[in-house]
C-alpha cells in the first residue's frame, strides 16, 4: 500500500465498527508514512474493508509511551532495609571496613 492510499482510507472513530457492514474491525498492520509517521491500518473482520486507525507522528514518541516509566521500575526496599550486597564477599567487606575505619 502506498502512502497516498493509506491516507485515503476512511478514518473510523475509535472503538466503532466497519462503516460498511458494522462488523468489528481488527488491527491489520502499521503503514509507515515516512519521517517517523506511522498509520495503523484496520481491517473489517467480515467484508475486509480497510480503514485508517491512529496516526502517530513520531515512532520515537511511540517508543516512549511503551517504555515503562522510571517510577514504575523503582522498587521499594524490603522490610528491614536494603539487602546485603551479594557482590561484596566477606573478605572484600572486611578489607573495606579496615580501609574506611569500620562502620
Ligand atoms: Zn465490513
Amino acid at each position: 500500500m502506498r502512502k497516498s492510499e493509506a491516507l485515503a482510507l476512511t478514518a473510523l472513530p475509535r472503538g466503532s465498527g466497519c462503516s460498511l457492514c458494522g462488523a468489528p474491525v481488527r488491527f491489520s498492520h502499521t503503514e509507515y508514512l515516512g519521517r517517523g509517521e506511522t498509520l495503523a491500518v484496520l481491517r473489517c473482520s467480515h467484508c475486509g474493508a480497510q480503514f485508517r486507525g491512529a496516526l502517530r507522528e513520531s515512532a520515537a514518541a511511540d517508543a516512549e509511551t511503551r517504555r515503562p516509566s522510571r517510577r514504575a521500575r523503582e522498587r521499594s526496599l524490603p522490610d528491614g532495609g536494603a539487602p546485603d550486597n551479594p557482590v561484596i564477599d566477606s573478605a572484600t567487606a572486611e578489607a573495606l571496613r579496615e580501609r574506611f575505619g569500620g562502620f
